[in-house]
């Protein structure tokens, strides 16, 4: 697969499978909890990058091989900000003819305040663009964005995709220890929330390795302190586990869904033993010779270890 990866697990939407409309790192931002590593030079420059028709092909082919095991959600995400993608307008339309399963688009929000780009991205079921910061001082410090978008055009934009938006809105806040968690600093979010009006607010943290090692989640106590202050739309983000049967793949073929799983990210076993939906003692096994053959090694963060590619395979 070139252009799909997973099914993957998803905190927020299950067992997802992902669309990733690039081949490296393209984005407006450069966050420092990015799990997929530093942005080598942000843009906000549109382009197409994956052809539609190879994603489509792709898409229905996949759609076909799992017609009785098919994924909760369809899921732009991946290596990059899919807004950047100039025909990803075709792309949503053609999936929404293709099947029902729902289209998530994971976006950071930070071209939504062009019209141009707002409109192509409306067919989404649920558009879930990002807010981590209350003021322009923590967004320049966590998301380290490209500098033609500044704090105020990203706030316009996401009360401009609010107001158009035909399906489900959701905000995502991510909370990084110490950056964005002050008293102060919750309660600017907050008042930038009740501006934004999101039908719910998805609160979330660092569970992956981040860009930057000194990155941290923050503490339970201070999401669920943010959850009241946010009130009834609070969602704070649950660990994900799959429900229903184990698949029977093992070998080179389990081999390569790993190999293309952690590409994307690294992952717990136990993450992908879900979202895979093998037996435990089988990812053991495939994951111990893809360590052997030096194709992925194990990462420590927040002292939990993560399946992550090596260096030599990306
Ligand atoms: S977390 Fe998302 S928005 Fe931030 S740098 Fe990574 S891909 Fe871009």
């Amino acid at each position: 697969m070139r252009w799909l990866f997973g099914p993957v697990p998803s905190r927020r939407f299950g067992r997802s499978l992902g669309i990733d409309l690039f081949t490296r790192k393209t984005c407006t931002f450069d966050c420092v909890y990015c799990e997929v590593g530093r942005t080598p030079r942000t843009t906000d420059c549109v382009d197409i990058f994956a052809p539609v028709d190879e994603v489509l092909d792709e898409l229905r082919n996949y759609l076909a091989d799992h017609h009785d095991d098919l994924p909760d959600f369809i899921t732009f995400a991946g290596s990059g900000e899919p807004t950047l993608h100039r025909e990803i307008d075709l792309i949503i339309h053609g999936i929404k003819e293709m099947t029902t399963v729902p289209v998530v688009l994971l976006t950071n929000g930070s071209l939504l305040h062009r019209e141009s780009v707002l409109k192509r991205v409306l067919e989404a079921d649920y558009l879930v663009p990002s807010l981590d910061a209350g003021c322009p001082e923590t967004y320049g410090r966590i998301n380290r964005p490209t500098a033609n978008i500044p704090y105020e055009k990203l706030v316009e934009g996401l009360i401009s995709a609010q107001r158009a938006c035909r399906g489900h809105y959701i905000l995502e806040v991510l909370l990084v220890d110490g950056i964005n968690t002050s008293d102060e600093e919750l309660e600017k979010l907050k008042e930038c929330i009740n501006r934004i009006n999101p039908d719910s607010v998805q609160i979330n943290t660092v569970f992956r390795p981040p860009a930057e090692n000194n990155v941290h989640a923050s503490s339970e106590e201070t999401i669920q302190r943010f959850a009241e202050l946010v009130g009834e739309k609070a969602v704070p983000v649950a660990y994900y586990t799959l429900r229903g049967a184990r698949r029977q793949i093992q070998g080179e073929l389990l081999e390569s869904v790993i190999l293309k799983t952690v590409g994307i990210r690294p992952c717990t076993i136990q993450e992908m033993t879900d979202s895979i939906g093998v037996d435990q003692a089988a990812m053991e096994t495939a994951v111990q010779n893809l360590m052997k053959s030096g194709q992925v090694r194990e990462l420590n963060f927040d002292g939990v270890g993560h399946i992550a590619i090596s260096a030599e395979q990306i």
